[in-house]
């Protein structure tokens, strides 16, 4: 159920409706706007008597959510999520506002000399997000698998050269604690989206998360996700269309730019599109970029290296420095268009 507020409900209000909520045996979520405050509530709602929250004081409406997902929904936060990264820092960003962010670097941290070049293109470029996996999901298991924590470490600290925030991909429960310190945001991959006891642990975590679509999921299985970790308690969850397994096969995967406007309608998460896994070719990354943009999208995703085509993971579908500073400048006649800012 969704209870939302008035405009005018006073602190005392609010307590009293979430006091009466959790009496009927329901776990109260509460989300205050610029706006007004909702309430959500999770449990066993089916034969509760709406009409008498309705009456409470200080209650514009009450109305059962049909859609599966509660927290996930549009209506329990009609205006959007806006995620604040690094507050009160010179960092600091907010993404799922007017702003579109750019999220770049290469599949896999491989070194040094590599995650620190490509720290200074994405400053340059005007992007505020480093990513960078150190934990790799590849097909096979005897391809690289990433250099872990100490690969971490590397792009904290090329990403705090440049001031830039970080994320990266988290595999398993037990890498959660050990990364907190590297990574500004989790980053949760398209084969680990259905993995209920790492989205459950990550609903614990006050770190947003970025949640991939699955490769065979559904708009509707993604948002079911996003709600294990929103009902943990942890709201910032970033989702993201990546692409998904279709019959055709003249790209890696086929990116479902409509998904996009889907999310956006259905959801107040922000969402983000990865053109890179969503068409696994170079040439593709670039105009699929700038649909996703044109579609709404909160962010894009994109793997970038100096050396490309010698990148040891997703070679094939990493931009070289300069296509990925030639997007951008496209990227950002987009927004402007759609009237975004970059
Ligand atoms: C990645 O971002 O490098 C990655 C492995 O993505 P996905 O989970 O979408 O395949
Ligand atoms: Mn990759």
């Amino acid at each position: 159920m969704i209870v939302a507020m008035q405009e005018t409900a006073t602190e005392e209000q609010i307590d009293a409706v979430i006091e009466a909520m959790m009496e009927a045996g329901v776990d109260v979520h509460r989300t205050t706007g610029k706006m007004q405050t909702i309430l959500a509530g999770v449990g066993p709602t089916a034969g509760l008597d709406l009409s008498k929250f309705e009456v409470l004081p200080g209650v514009l409406h009450v109305h059962r959510i049909s859609s599966p997902y509660k927290l996930a929904g549009r209506a329990f936060r009609p205006e959007g999520t806006v995620i604040e990264f690094a507050k009160g820092t010179p960092s600091a960003v907010t993404l799922g506002g007017r702003q579109v962010h750019v999220i770049a670097g290469p599949c896999a941290i491989e070194n040094r000399e590599q995650i620190f070049a490509i720290a200074q293109c994405v400053k340059a470029a005007g992007a505020h997000f480093l990513r960078g996996g150190a934990f790799k999901p590849r097909s096979s298991p005897y391809s690289f698998q990433g250099l872990g924590i100490p690969g971490l470490e590397l792009m904290r600290e090329a990403a705090e050269a440049h001031g830039l925030l970080t994320i990266s991909e988290v595999m398993e429960i037990a890498q959660i604690e050990p990364m907190l310190p590297y990574v500004d945001c989790f980053q949760v991959g398209a084969r680990n989206m259905q993995n209920f006891n790492l989205l459950r642990e990550l609903g614990q975590v006050r770190k947003p998360v970025l949640l991939k679509r699955g490769i065979a999921a559904t708009v509707e299985e993604l948002l079911l996700s996003s709600e294990y970790i929103m009902s943990g308690g942890n709201y910032d969850v970033i989702v993201c269309e990546r692409g998904i397994r279709t019959y055709e096969t003249s790209t890696r995967n086929t990116m479902d730019i409509s998904a996009i406007p889907v999310l956006k309608k259905l959801s107040h998460l922000p969402v983000v599109g990865d053109p890179s896994h969503g068409t696994g070719r170079r040439d593709m990354v670039a105009p699929m970029a700038r649909a996703a943009v044109a579609a709404g999208a909160d962010a894009i995703l994109v793997e970038i290296h100096p050396n490309a085509d010698k990148a040891v993971s997703d070679a094939a579908q990493t931009l070289y420095l300069e296509q990925f500073e030639e997007m951008m400048a496209e990227l950002r006649l987009i927004a402007t268009a759609v009237g975004r800012t970059l």
